[in-house]
């Protein structure tokens, strides 16, 4: 249903059993429990979908093998299995991810994880090959049956050097082990809630409306696009608001301090000899300073990060100029002759990990797993989704689909452990399946193959919606690697509300610095048509994208 069909509706019928508040990745997977279960939900999120923290993550479909040293078993163990599902339900989004651990030391960090539990702990020993060995045999161990990638490997320093030319000479060791990689996660995360929505007729999602406080038994709303106030009545609420989770709260009229925010940015550079090293490889690795760091590919670029910085106001997580001077810095320890220079960053993000409160003595020592509070306002529970990894968002959904099911005393009758996500449902079984797949396309349509190609790898099977005999490839007269068809379908069926929605999150367009001055008035245009845009709205719409480039991510159009 379109945004202003949903709004109408419940005006006139404004009861519901739960709103989910926040449509993250959290929201979005129990969102999509709910609708499978046919529990009347209403999810909203004060801004667009996945514009909060699941918007800034370090692209890893992965169980945390570093959670191990923390003692984090049941973390791993099940966010290995949900990366597992992952590959599988949205092949067309995450893919095998090979990642490159160099290792520098034999014995060092042996202690670490005893250490933790004594609380011993400032800041962790360098961790040696041995440490390493041991916490990678339990992580694939993890993965039983149900292995979508394979087991782990170790190379000598000859090997080692043979296989990445350009790696540090001081390497020891290199492990090879697989996570996943989640190439457009924003888009994932909009299509596991537009697929909710439109198989389940119980289920309804508002982007642009935040939630305001209660009044009585009402749970006020605001359509951020009128600043019209709009009353709903519902039975449970999931606070699903990542690292607004206790202002949000606070609205309800709840004191509560579930959340320690912890900020993390990344860079985007363009530096082909970095891609061509690294390969389709991660690598992740321990910096000097005990921190650890990632170069992951991006596309043809290279994604630089993380820190883990403590902030008070969610709102103001940006990339530092400080942050950015230690990730340039940071590749020196694995590739220390790949000079990085400031003006190949191309995109710069930054987020707030939702941690659950707790006193620990390094941040990297906060717990990494989720938890489910309880409160009541009126007769209204609140269930607040602490933590959680992105990783997991299928399993913390159906935890807490439970939770509200229990309470409306229903019982379950539908489980998203296979539910294939957008683009791949259908999704060809193998490599040659899936070339057949696009060859057939390219030649039906008249198209380029390799245009076909990248379109399928950036939407996978939902390609077909928009290409066709009668829906023949049309260019950007101003980018030739976008297409007048992908950005229309988006406009048309995407629940867009604002052009950044198509550039950051319907899409990686943003993310790959492929928007100048004259492609964003031309796919302003497009867009434009497809939702009536005058010319004064388009215009607003170009300042407000140059604004949010300019403010959030540093990067001037
Ligand atoms: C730097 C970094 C790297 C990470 N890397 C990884 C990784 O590689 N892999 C992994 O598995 N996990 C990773 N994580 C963790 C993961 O991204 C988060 O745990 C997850 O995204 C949290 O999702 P969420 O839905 O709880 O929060 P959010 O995504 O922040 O969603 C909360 C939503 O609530 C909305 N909201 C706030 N107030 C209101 C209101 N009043 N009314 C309506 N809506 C409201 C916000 O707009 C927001 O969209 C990373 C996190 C960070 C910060």
């Amino acid at each position: 249903m379109r945004r202003e069909e949903i709004i109408g509706f419940i005006k006139k019928h404004p009861e519901v059993d739960a709103l989910v508040v926040g449509a993250g990745i959290n929201g979005a997977g129990a969102f999509m429990d709910l609708a499978a279960n046919g529990v009347k939900t209403l999810l909203i999120d004060r801004g667009d979908f996945c514009s909060g923290t699941s918007a800034t993550s370090s692209h890893m479909a992965h169980g945390g093998i570093r959670y191990l040293e923390n003692g984090e078993f049941r973390l791993v163990r099940e966010a290995v299995t949900e990366r597992n599902r992952m590959i599988q339900n949205s092949p067309h989004m995450v893919k095998p991810l090979p990642t490159v651990i160099p290792i520098f030391k034999f014995w060092s960090g042996l202690l670490n994880a005893p250490f933790k539990f004594l609380n011993l702990l400032d800041k962790p020993a360098e961790r040696g090959a041995l440490v390493i060995k041991i916490g990678l045999i339990f992580y694939d161990s993890f993965t039983g049956k149900n292995r979508t990638v394979p087991a782990h490997k170790f190379f000598n320093r000859v090997e080692s050097l043979k296989r990445y030319p350009l790696l540090n000479k001081e390497v020891k060791y290199t492990a090879e082990y697989y996570d996943g990689l989640m190439l457009s996660p924003e888009r994932l995360n909009t299509e596991i809630i537009l697929d909710a929505e439109k198989d389940h007729t119980n289920a309804m999602a508002l982007n642009y409306v935040s939630l305001d406080g209660v009044d009585g038994g009402q749970v006020v709303l605001v359509d951020e696009e009128t600043g019209e106030k709009i009353k709903i009545q519902t039975k449970i609420i999931i606070n699903a608001a990542g690292p607004w989770i206790d202002s949000v709260n606070q609205r309800l009229g709840v004191k509560s301090k579930y959340i320690l925010g912890t900020k993390g940015s990344h860079i985007i550079v363009k530096n082909p000899v970095l891609k061509e090293a690294i390969g389709n490889r991660e690598f992740f690795f321990e910096n000097k300073d005990g921190r650890i760091v990632l170069l992951l590919p991006f596309f043809d670029k290279v994604i630089i990060g993380t820190s883990d910085l403590p902030i008070s106001n969610p709102d103001e997580a940006k990339c530092s100029p400080e942050e950015e001077t230690y990730f340039i810095d940071l590749v020196k320890r694995v590739f220390p002759e790949i000079p990085i220079t400031p003006d190949q960053i191309v995109f710069r993000f930054s987020g707030v990990r939702p941690l659950e409160y707790q006193e620990t003595k390094t941040t990297g020592q906060i717990t990494r797993d989720h938890s489910i509070k309880i409160d009541k306002v009126n007769e209204i529970e609140i269930y607040s989704m602490v933590g959680g990894k992105w990783t997991s968002y299928r399993a913390f959904g159906e935890q807490i689909a439970d939770k509200v099911m229990q309470r409306l005393e229903i019982t379950r009758k539908a489980n998203t452990s296979d539910v294939r996500i957008g683009g791949g449902k259908n999704y060809p079984a193998s490599e040659e399946k899936k070339s057949l797949f696009v060859k057939r396309l390219a030649e039906e349509t008249g198209s380029d193959l390799q245009m076909v190609d990248l379109l399928f790898e950036r939407y996978g099977t939902v390609v077909n919606e928009f290409l066709s005999k009668q829906q023949p490839l049309g260019y950007l007269k101003s980018n030739k690697i976008l297409t007048v068809n992908e950005l229309r379908y988006i406009a048309e069926k995407e629940k867009l509300v604002h052009l950044d929605d198509l550039l950051l999150r319907r899409s990686s367009i943003g993310w790959l610095g492929q928007v100048d001055a004259d492609s964003l008035v031309e796919i302003v245009d497009i867009v434009g048509e497809v939702l009536g845009w005058n010319k004064n709205k388009r215009e607003q719409e170009i300042q407000r994208v140059k604004e949010i480039f300019r403010k959030n991510h540093t990067v001037e159009i």
